[in-house]
């Protein structure tokens, strides 16, 4: 059985497990999870995955389209059907489904689609993918942890190199451009943000760029990443434009320290929860629980950002296979920022980092 007969297996059996007859999967991630397929623009005709207990995967899709997904990886492991326009997709999908069942459906699927389907089958219940199987694609195969980590290691060389440029006297904007640049150097297909936080811009989590222009005594923190073959990279170093005062070290230091102190309490059973309060508990006792306004980590795979989330409330434990960042920060306002972010995957015996690159504050020019 190929990996992606497997992945369709494996996710009838949790489906199964939460009471439901199956999964409903639209274009978008998880659609190129379980078959390889991505049309080349999501549009408003019904492509739709149907994988139900009992019954062989089909994949529904425009005929137009038919030829490009008889070419995706994983189509010898789904029987096609396809429809054509001018005909009614919706009984077509019905017929694929149990009158009164209980599905999940993607969280990408446009609402014309899922009344479409409603409207065909109005017995039928349907929820949202990350309301009953949040975890779908968060425990990752060998095969996936090497392809995070090759993302890693190409956003680690983007980062050494963007040391050796000059910060003082240019944009934000320009920096950005260079480390884009640089993550394409590297093989990044795709870049997905490209956070340049200098001075008093590095205290809000969510500046990605502007016109600012960095100069001397500027802390700057860098947040970059985006998808080299299929997987995502995503990392954050805060870096100083000449020395540092001893508030900025102090405040760098523990922000430091909880990234380590969070990367350590890693290992198999430990509540997702744990992780984003190792670290707050650590940067609280310095002082600056108030200014660490975000959650621990997320996750990453096929997408920068995914489950399983690290955030108080979340209890599920951590599972081998799991990969996601550990990125604390420390934000005072008007003043500057401090956020260190690692990918880190889920070992038998721990964690293990997927971004090697030091974690000391690097002094740039
Ligand atoms: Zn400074
Ligand atoms: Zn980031
Ligand atoms: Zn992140």
């Amino acid at each position: 059985m190929n990996a992606f007969a497997q992945r369709m297996e494996r996710a009838v059996a949790q489906a199964a497990a939460e009471g439901l007859g199956g999964l409903l999967i639209t274009p978008g991630p998880d659609l190129v999870y379980f078959t390889g397929y991505q049309p080349t623009a999501i549009t408003e005709r019904l492509t739709l995955l149907v994988l139900a207990e009992g019954r062989d995967p089909h994949l529904l899709v425009p005929i137009l389209e038919r030829p490009d997904a008889e070419a995706a990886d994983g189509s010898a492991a789904v029987t096609l059907l396809d429809w054509k326009d001018g005909d009614d997709p919706y009984p077509v999908a019905a017929g694929l489904l149990a009158p009164d069942g209980r599905y999940c459906i993607s969280d990408s699927a446009w609402s014309m689609h899922l009344l479409g389907l409603q409207q065909a089958l109005p017995q039928t219940r349907y929820t949202s993918m990350t309301s009953s199987l949040p975890m779908l694609r968060a425990v990752k195969s060998d095969d996936e942890v090497a392809l995070l980590a090759a993302a890693g290691a190409a956003a680690d060389a983007a980062y050494e190199r963007i040391l050796g440029v000059r910060f003082a006297g240019r944009t934000e904007t320009e920096i950005g451009n260079d480390l884009a640049d640089l993550l394409r150097e590297y093989g990044h297909s795709q870049v997905d943000f490209t956070v340049v936080g200098s001075g008093p811009n590095g205290a809000n989590p969510h500046h990605e760029m502007g016109d600012r222009v960095l100069q001397d005594g500027d802390m700057v923190v860098l947040d970059f990443g985006g998808l080299k073959d299929g997987y995502g990279s995503d990392t954050t170093r805060t870096v100083h434009i000449g020395p540092p005062t001893a508030v900025e070290q102090e405040v760098f230091d523990v922000v430091r320290a909880a990234q380590q102190a969070a990367f350590e309490a890693v290992r198999p059973g430990v509540a997702c929860e744990d992780i984003d309060a190792t670290a707050r508990q650590l940067i609280t006792e310095a002082g600056y629980g108030e200014q660490f306004i975000h959650r621990v980590g997320h996750g990453i795979g096929m997408t920068t950002h995914e489950p399983p989330y690290l955030v108080r409330g979340e209890k599920r434990p951590l599972v081998p296979g799991m990969c996601f960042s550990i990125e604390p920060g420390i934000y005072l306002s008007g003043r500057f920022g401090v956020r260190i972010e690692d990918i880190v995957t889920v070992t038998e015996t721990g964690g293990r980092r997927l971004n090697n690159t030091d974690h000391g504050m690097q002094i740039v020019s």
